[in-house]
C-alpha cells in the first residue's frame, strides 16, 4: 500500500520535495500512524501548523459543521465567520485591520504590495525597496522568493523581483548602512525559522522600530512561523517590546486548514482601497471559522502558560543533551516551543534514525535540529523524544 503510493506520488505529482518514505493516514494530538499502522510522535507538527495537535475534536467539529452551512462565496459578499475572525484577530494584536489570503507567501506578498502602495501614494513613484535579512525565509512565490535572503531558494528564477536588499539578521548597523530614499519597508522575522531557529536581540528589534519610525518605513513582522503560541506569547513581537506596522501570519492560525493573513494598523492599511488587492479563497467561511476556533484556544492565557512551562521543560532536557554530547551539539536555544539544538555537522542523519525509532524531528539549515511539535505536547512525549536522541548520538559517537 505505502509502496504503490511512495511510486505513483513520485511519478504523478511534481518533483519539488525530498520526501521521507513514510504514507502517514491518520493523526491525534502528537501522535501519527503510518499506513503500516506504526505508531509515530510527531514533533514537526506539519512544520508548526498543526499547533492543537492532529485532528482537534473542537475544531473537527466547528469544520464539520460550517462545511454544511456555508463554505464559500466569494468576497464579493460579506460572511460572519471572516468578520469574527477579524474581529478577535485586532482585539488580540497591534493591528486595526485584516487583509485574509491562504498562505503564509501570499500573506507576505499583501504586506510587500501594502508597503509599496503606502509609499507610493505618500511620496510618489521610486521608493520601493524592501530591506531583509540574510537567511530569512518568507515564501516561494516570485516576490516573496525575492525577498527570501538565500541563494538556494533564488536559483534558477531569475531575474528575481526588483528592490529586495539582504543584509546579516540581526545587525541595527547593516539595516542602517541599507536604508536610502528609496526604502518603503523592513522586513524580518521575531526569530527566524527555517534560517536555523535563530533569535534576535531585544535591542536589535527597538532599534528597528526607531529607525523604521523616524523615516515613515513599514516595519513588517513575519510571524508566519513564531505566530499563534509558538514562542509561548499569542504573538512573538509581545516579547520583544516593540510592535510592527504589518504582521504576517499562516501556518498555525487555520491548525492545518489553508488560511494566512496580513495585519496592519489603520495607517498602513489605507493604502489598500478596493481593487488593491484580492483573493478568491481568502477568508472563506470554513476556513475562518476554524481558524477563530483555533485562536480562541491558543489565546487562553492558561493554555499559553503551558506552553512556556512545557518549553522550559523541554529546553531544559535539550541542554542536558548539549552537554553530554557536546563533542555533536553546538547550541540548544529556542523560545516557548521553538526550539533547535544546532549540530556541529550535518543533522539528516539524526533526523532519518529518529524517523527509523518512531520520532519525527525536522532538520533546517543544513545543521539545525528543529523542534517544533504540536503546543499541547506532554512531557512523556519530550522525554520519549529526548531519550530518542540521547540513543541515537551515542549511536554516532560510538
Ligand atoms: C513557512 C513560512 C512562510 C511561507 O509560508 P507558505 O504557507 O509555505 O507560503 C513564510 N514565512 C515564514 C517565516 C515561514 O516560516
Amino acid at each position: 500500500m505505502s509502496q504503490l503510493i511512495m511510486e505513483l506520488c513520485d511519478r504523478l505529482v511534481c518533483n519539488t520535495y525530498a520526501r521521507y518514505p513514510v504514507t502517514f493516514e491518520r493523526g491525534a494530538g502528537c501522535r501519527l500512524w503510518d499506513t503500516e499502522g506504526e505508531e509515530y510522535v510527531d514533533f514537526v507538527a506539519g512544520i508548526a501548523v498543526c499547533n492543537l495537535g492532529h485532528s482537534h475534536p473542537e475544531v473537527a467539529r466547528v469544520v464539520c459543521e460550517q462545511a454544511q452551512k456555508l463554505v464559500h462565496v466569494s468576497n464579493l459578499f460579506y460572511t460572519g465567520p471572516q468578520v469574527h475572525l477579524a474581529q478577535m484577530l485586532i482585539e488580540r494584536s497591534f493591528a486595526d485591520k485584516v487583509f485574509f489570503a491562504n498562505s503564509g507567501a501570499e500573506a507576505n506578498e499583501a504586506a510587500i504590495k501594502l508597503a509599496r502602495k503606502y509609499s507610493r501614494d505618500k511620496y510618489g513613484p521610486g521608493r520601493f525597496h524592501v530591506i531583509t535579512m540574510e537567511d530569512s525565509f518568507h515564501g516561494r512565490t516570485l516576490a516573496t522568493l525575492s525577498a527570501t535572503g538565500q541563494e538556494k531558494v533564488h536559483q534558477g528564477f531569475d531575474p528575481l523581483v526588483e528592490g529586495f536588499h539582504y543584509v546579516p539578521y540581526n545587525s541595527v548597523e547593516a539595516v542602517e548602512r541599507a536604508i536610502t530614499e528609496k526604502t518603503c519597508a523592513v522586513l524580518v522575522e521575531p526569530i527566524q525559522g527555517e534560517g536555523g531557529v535563530r533569535i534576535g536581540d531585544l535591542d536589535y528589534f527597538r532599534a528597528l522600530r526607531e529607525l523604521c519610525t523616524a523615516k515613515d518605513i513599514l516595519l513588517i513582522f513575519d510571524e508566519v512561523q513564531t505566530g499563534m503560541g509558538r514562542t509561548g506569547t499569542l504573538f512573538a513581537y509581545e516579547q520583544l517590546g516593540v510592535t510592527p506596522d504589518v504582521m504576517t501570519l499562516a501556518k498555525a492560525l487555520g491548525n492545518g486548514l489553508p488560511i494566512g493573513a496580513m495585519l496592519a494598523t489603520a495607517q498602513a492599511a489605507q493604502a489598500f482601497t478596493p481593487g488593491s488587492h484580492a483573493s478568491t479563497f481568502g477568508g472563506t467561511p470554513l476556513v475562518t471559522a476554524a481558524a477563530a476556533k483555533v485562536l480562541e484556544i491558543i489565546s487562553d492565557e492558561d493554555f499559553l502558560s503551558q506552553v512556556r512551562d512545557t518549553g522550559r521543560y523541554f529546553l531544559e532536557r535539550l541542554e542536558d543533551l548539549r552537554d553530554r554530547h557536546s563533542g555533536l551539539i553546538r547550541d540548544a536555544r529556542g523560545r516557548g516551543l521553538m526550539l533547535a539544538l544546532e549540530l556541529v555537522g550535518p543533522g539528516k542523519t539524526v533526523v532519518d534514525r529518529c524517523l527509523e525509532k518512531g520520532v519525527i524531528i525536522n532538520c533546517t539549515h543544513e545543521t539545525v535540529l528543529r523542534f517544533v511539535p504540536p503546543l499541547v505536547v506532554s512531557r512523556q512525549e519530550i522525554d520519549r523524544v529526548a531519550d530518542t536522541l540521547d540513543t541515537v548520538l551515542k549511536e554516532l559517537e560510538g
